[in-house]
């Protein structure tokens, strides 16, 4: 059954962002190919998805009158971009580096057919600049999910300079068809979510850095003293700290702005390959 239109869609990149909104779309009825280069992700992506539909299975919590069964006979796991030739939509969720998601728009663009919308996950990086790579910026745009995607509510909804108004209508409804709500933003740095979030993320630490409180106090203290569901450091664990660095450097340079500066302690932990939960350590350690 198609949602405003689309029912083939291609989904690039298998971690936590390309597993969920892969999950999400096939759950809601839609025919999902999930590529990635590493198949080490692919199946860790497969089994990632099948247990988490089962555990919705057993609380009730799919969308009605679906089950694990049918909603994993409509994904297909492939290692090729080659495999999105007939999609009506790409979703793109490969990690966040300009340079790697511009050669990756480069491709679909030749790849897909003329009527198939590119839309990025991206959580920071310009969606005209990546528009302008291909022979369709009219159909290029940002629906930034977030994380875990089958819990998260929101998705943001970024039209470029040049997207057209028909493409951002229709991925508005494509995102309200995957029981989602949307927030528009336009088309600056880190959109709305990560401009405000991640310079909190970024200023626990610095406060970490300075020894202002432990991780755990920085953590209790943002948790329970402003009412967030976690504490930032717990989030930026979350998050990846590799993606968050990724998002501070694009608001540094796109807003050229001193006051977005990388904090070096954040900078640290990436260089040394402690990129939070999906690393098994980061400010804190998990088993793996
Ligand atoms: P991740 O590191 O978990 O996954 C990235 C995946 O991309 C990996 O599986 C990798 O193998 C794959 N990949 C890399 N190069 C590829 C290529 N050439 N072709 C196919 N696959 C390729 O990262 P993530 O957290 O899922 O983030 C993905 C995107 O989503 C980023 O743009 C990020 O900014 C955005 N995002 C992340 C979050 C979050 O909380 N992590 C939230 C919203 C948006």
């Amino acid at each position: 059954m198609a949602i405003a239109g689309f029912q083939k869609v291609g989904v690039i990149g298998s971690g936590q962002m390309g597993s969920g909104i892969a999950q999400v779309c096939a759950s809601f009825g839609l025919d999902v190919i999930l590529v990635d280069i590493q198949q080490v992700q692919l199946d860790k992506a497969q089994k990632g998805i099948l247990a988490s539909l089962e555990k919705l299975e057993s609380k009730v919590a799919l969308p009605p009158g679906t089950n694990t069964k049918q909603i994993a006979a409509r994904l297909s796991f492939q290692a090729s971009l080659s495999a999105l030739n007939s999609c009506d939509i790409v979703i793109e969720a490969v990690s966040e580096n300009e340079a790697l998601k511009t050669k990756i728009f480069r491709e679909l663009d030749d790849i897909t057919p003329k009527h198939c919308i590119l839309a990025s996950n991206t959580s920071s990086i310009p969606i005209t600049r990546l528009a302008t790579t291909t022979s369709r910026p009219d159909k290029v745009i940002g629906m930034h999910f977030m994380n875990p995607v089958p819990l998260m509510k929101l998705v943001e909804v970024i039209p470029g300079m040049t997207t057209d108004q028909e493409v951002t209508d229709r991925i508005i409804e494509l995102a309200k068809g995957l029981g989602k709500e949307v927030s528009k933003s336009q088309d600056y740095p880190g959109f709305v979510v990560n401009r405000i979030l991640m310079p909190m993320i970024n200023e626990a630490f610095v406060a970490l850095m300075e020894n202002v409180a432990s991780a755990e106090d920085i953590d209790k203290g943002m948790k329970l003293g402003t009412n967030q569901p976690m504490g930032p450091l717990t989030l930026a664990d979350f998050i990846g700290l590799d993606t968050c660095l990724a998002i501070m450097k694009v608001l540094h340079e796109g807003l050229a702005d001193p006051k977005y500066r990388p904090c070096p302690l954040l900078v640290k932990y990436v260089e040394a390959g402690y990129l939070g939960r999906k690393t098994g350590r980061g400010v804190y350690n998990y088993k793996v």
